[in-house]
């Protein structure tokens, strides 16, 4: 059963529209596709998650402190017997082992994931322990992508390879036991315990409105490449269409979390949308969709 869902990463959603408006830096580029790329690997860990029949509490990505250290768990799950914390990595392409340490293939040494998640085990036990839980906890790395080898692999069942899910979840499925009172006492005390926000504030690209691409994004492919035919948007370059309303609908949040402070108004929508040509025809759609706030002149919505 899945106890805690688990949440996109807050900053994505700004991540994506800024990276489809904008030319981000190398390095905030490779932070976004990271980040994507992490979670998309965590949802698909999720799927195999979902379908598991033996009696356990699953809690996806708590937020804890222990020792002073505060430390992230991607799925947790309590069994009747055991607590599995997993690592989710989506890796993909080749890898090797060497000397205990991880490798691309061009030879360049990546954050060894048996160490990651050891650490994050330790840091549970003595958290667990304080709170009066003295349940074993296993931890495995979980490869999730079936486009990863890893060369040289050791022989370590904390590793589970993409080959390997399908046995591996089965396996848990057979586990025996059941679930007592205690199991969901700690399950809530763990939710009790998470925290809300990272102390560490994700570092975000600094950008202005000037300096964003005005336009509407296809939903699909998000290429800007969209005129208005009628009633609705298509796209030049996949041929996506989507209703006008539901589109600048879409835009318009898109504006109010990249400039939550600024007041939206018809004149501003209709100047980020730039696609739609009567201004009459967003304020209906404004009108529609979001709460009006103001007067007159100064009306915006919210
Ligand atoms: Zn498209």
């Amino acid at each position: 059963m899945i106890y805690k869902h688990r949440q996109q990463p807050s900053e994505l959603p700004l991540l994506r529209c800024l990276h489809t408006r904008m030319n981000l830096s190398a390095e905030d580029k490779k932070y976004y596709f990271n980040l994507e790329k992490g979670f998309e690997g965590e949802l698909r860990f999720d799927l195999f998650a979902k379908e598991l029949t033996c009696e356990c509490l699953i809690l996806h990505d708590l937020l804890l402190t222990s020792n002073n250290t505060t430390f992230q768990i991607d799925s947790l799950m309590i069994t009747a017997e055991t607590i599995f914390i997993y690592e989710v990595k989506n890796f993909s392409g080749d890898y090797y082992y060497e000397s205990e340490k991880f490798f691309n293939m061009r030879g360049t040494e990546i954050l060894n994931p048996l160490h990651q998640v050891s650490r994050t085990a330790s840091l549970l036990r003595s958290l667990l322990f304080k709170q009066g839980f003295n349940l074993p906890v296993d931890c495995k790395v979980i490869f999730i992508n079936e486009h990863f080898t890893l060369y040289q692999a050791p022989v370590n069942d904390t590793l589970i390879h993409p080959t390997q899910l399908k046995t591996y979840f089965h396996k848990l499925n057979t586990l025996p036991f059941l679930l007592t009172k205690r199991h969901h006492l700690l399950a809530e005390k763990l939710l009790e315990l998470q925290l809300d926000a990272s102390p560490v504030k994700p570092k975000l690209p600094s950008y202005q409105y000037d300096q964003l691409e005005k336009g509407i994004s296809c939903a699909k492919c998000h290429s800007f490449s969209v005129f208005v035919d009628g009633r609705k948007c298509v796209c030049n370059n996949c041929t996506h269409e989507e209703i006008v309303e539901s589109a600048v609908v879409r835009a318009a949040k898109e504006f109010k979390l990249l400039f939550p402070k600024e007041k939206m108004s018809t004149g501003i929508v209709h100047d980020w949308c730039s696609i739609v040509r009567s201004k009459k025809r967003i304020k209906y759609i404004l009108d529609k969709n979001f709460n009006a706030a103001g007067k007159n002149r100064w009306l915006y919505y919210e």
